[in-house]
């Protein structure tokens, strides 16, 4: 099961969660403020693809928005 990275635009927080495929566009309430929306940042599976060891990269990115990469 892929991790995924939720941004919340609100507090600023990002959470990993651990979710199926299938639910990784819904959005994840946040821990935090409450807030439910957050967005998907990113996808962190087995191994570090992006490579860059930077977190909270803050939108913007080359999979920001749209969803749908496959
Ligand atoms: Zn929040």
């Amino acid at each position: 099961m892929p991790l995924y990275v939720y941004h919340c635009p609100a507090c600023g927080k990002d959470q990993e969660v651990l979710r199926p495929s299938s639910q990784r566009d819904e959005p994840l309430r946040c821990e935090s403020c409450g807030n439910e929306d957050t967005r998907r940042s990113g996808a962190s599976f087995a191994s570090a693809v992006q490579g860059s060891s930077s977190r909270g990269f803050s939108g913007g990115g080359s999979c920001g928005g749209g969803g749908g990469f496959t």
